[in-house]
Order: structure tokens, then C-alpha cells, then sequence
């Protein structure tokens, strides 16, 4: 059981990593820029709800990508599978998770990970709850992070005012018929997802829930049907590291999301939640630390799904 050595190898990896500052934060979204880049987080939290925590866990940062397998999972929940797989396929892109080159012939995205597949996931709430989607979404967040949600009402704006990609994107599937919504009003949806706000701990809470097969650790409340869980973690598996997801899962072997505020989360099935908050991103948009703390974590714990032991 190396648990009892788990507090004393986060506090020796988090002082390693504190003084490592290569990268630079986001800068397409305006606010995001003003992230303070020392604050640095990592956040276990195993299935049972024990955690290890080092550094800034109570910093909030906006969820940005990696609130796209939480929404996945609300359509797959709300919808079922069939219906969601007829407009989102599953296939890793290798294009930038901000693509505009759809498969016209195909008329799909290719995957939920990407803005154009999560785009149609948002539109797809939207075509079953109307105007409480957005509300359906905070409930679910609350229920993973047993507190009432933020919203960070900079950084949504910020990213309002200058989102004309995601604009295009989601205004040519309209027009191709890959999504049966509003396309403003799928696009405010998508980025009210993206700008709210979570801390590590809340964040490790929620890998939590995916690592328990959708039962939170805490509450004990059955949040995804198992079903669900298996799908949004196969997804995260191929498509969650943007371009590196090969790599990544090669290296790391473990399901994961990342996004461009430096947040990032690794779920070991049937074991923890991992989560870590570092705003600088390396080449591939990753948190940079972010994936060198869950490198070193996976190693010392033997998690690399794969490694028979
Ligand atoms: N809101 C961001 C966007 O759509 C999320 C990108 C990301 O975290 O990868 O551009």
C-alpha cells in the first residue's frame, strides 16, 4: 500500500516543481493572461475520499477544456449513448482541438474532446433542457463539488468578446447540419461551461467521481451510470490530451483532460482522482507542471493502466 507515503512524495514533488516556470499562460483569451503563474496545485483524492494535497488547492481557476468530459458525460447521462454517438463520433482527431476543417461527407465531429464535438454536445443539452441546460450543467457541479458553482464572469466575457473561431465553427456546422440549435445560444452555453470555476481540491472530487465508476467518493450519491463513466473515460483515453493524447497515454497510461487555464486531471480507474492547477502550458497547451507532477505521480504509484503487476 504505498498510501501512507503518498503526503510526504506530493510534498517533496510540489517543491521540486515550485520554482519550474517554463511555458507561458494563455493568451488568446484575454483574461486568462493575467493568471498568476507561480500558484501551483496538486490534488489526489482516491475513491473512499481520502486526499493529498499540496500547494494552492483552494485557488480557483476556470475549468476551460476540462470541463468538456462533464458535459460528455451530462449528454450521455440525459440522452443515452445511441442518440449522442449518432452526432459526436469517438475517433482522436489529430487536428488542434481548435479545428475548423469538418468531414463534410461525414457531417460529425470527430470527437467530444475537440470544441466542434463539444460545440454539438452543447447543443444537444440545449435540445433536451432549453433554457435550464445551463442549469442542469451547475447542478451536476454541484453534486461533484458539494458547493454551489461559480462562474467567472472576466474571463466569460473575455472569452465572449473574442471567440470568433468557436463563432465560425459552430455558425458553419448550423449550416451543415450537424447541430439543430440556436448557434449563439449553443456557443454562450459552451462558454458559460468553460468559465466556470473550480479549485484543485474540487477538481481531484470530480476525477474522483469518474475513478468510482460515478459514485461520488463524499456523498455516496451515484452521479453517472457506469455506462457513462466507461464511455467518457475511453474518449478522455484517445482524445483528451489535444494533440499528445498518443503520447500521453504511452507515457502516463492513464485517462485524462487538460485545458488551456492549466488545469489538468488524470483518472486511475478504480483507485483516485488526480488534479492539478498550474497555469503555464508547455508546446501542446498542457499544463506544464501539470504534467510533469502527473508523470511523476503515475510512475510512483504504478498506475500506467497497462503495467501488469
Ligand atoms: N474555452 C476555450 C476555447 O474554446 C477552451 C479551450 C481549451 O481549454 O482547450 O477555446
Amino acid at each position: 500500500d504505498p498510501l501512507p507515503e503518498l503526503q510526504a512524495f506530493l510534498d517533496e514533488l510540489h517543491q521540486t516543481l515550485a520554482s519550474d516556470l517554463t511555458g507561458d499562460v494563455a493568451h488568446y483569451i484575454p483574461e486568462l493572461a493575467t493568471s498568476d503563474p507561480h500558484t501551483f496545485a496538486i490534488s489526489i483524492t482516491t475513491k473512499n475520499g481520502r486526499t493529498f494535497q499540496a500547494g494552492d488547492v483552494d485557488v480557483p481557476f476556470t475549468l476551460q477544456s476540462v470541463s468538456k468530459p462533464f458535459s460528455y458525460a451530462l449528454a450521455l447521462q440525459d440522452i443515452g449513448c445511441a442518440e449522442v454517438l449518432q452526432h459526436v463520433n469517438v475517433e482522436p482527431s489529430g487536428n488542434p482541438f481548435n479545428s475548423i476543417r469538418l468531414d463534410e461527407g461525414r457531417s460529425v465531429p470527430d470527437n467530444p474532446m475537440i470544441n466542434a464535438g463539444a460545440l454539438v454536445v452543447s447543443s444537444l443539452l440545449l435540445g433536451k433542457h432549453q433554457e435550464k441546460a445551463f442549469e442542469r450543467l451547475l447542478d451536476l457541479l454541484q453534486d461533484l463539488t458539494g458547493k454551489p458553482p461559480r462562474i467567472n464572469l472576466n474571463v466569460l466575457q473575455s472569452e465572449n468578446s473574442t471567440a470568433h473561431r468557436n463563432r465560425a465553427i459552430v455558425y458553419l456546422m448550423r449550416n451543415l447540419n450537424m447541430l439543430d440549435q440556436d448557434p449563439e445560444k449553443t456557443l454562450q452555453l459552451y462558454l458559460q461551461q468553460c468559465a466556470l470555476e473550480v479549485t484543485c481540491a474540487d477538481l481531484s472530487m470530480m476525477a474522483a467521481t469518474l475513478a468510482s465508476g460515478g459514485v461520488h467518493p463524499l456523498s455516496g450519491q451515484r452521479i453517472f451510470d457506469p455506462a457513462v463513466v466507461r464511455a467518457v473515460l475511453s474518449v478522455m483515453y484517445s482524445c483528451g490530451m489535444y494533440n499528445s493524447a498518443g503520447d500521453w497515454g504511452f507515457r502516463v497510461g492513464l485517462p485524462a483532460k487538460s485545458g488551456v487555464s492549466g488545469g489538468l486531471m488524470a483518472v486511475a480507474p478504480g483507485q483516485m482522482g488526480i488534479a492539478i492547477y498550474s497555469a503555464k502550458l508547455d508546446a501542446h497547451g498542457h499544463s506544464h507542471r501539470g504534467v510533469l507532477a502527473c508523470q511523476r505521480i503515475a510512475e510512483r504509484l504504478g498506475l500506467h493502466l497497462f503495467s501488469a503487476s
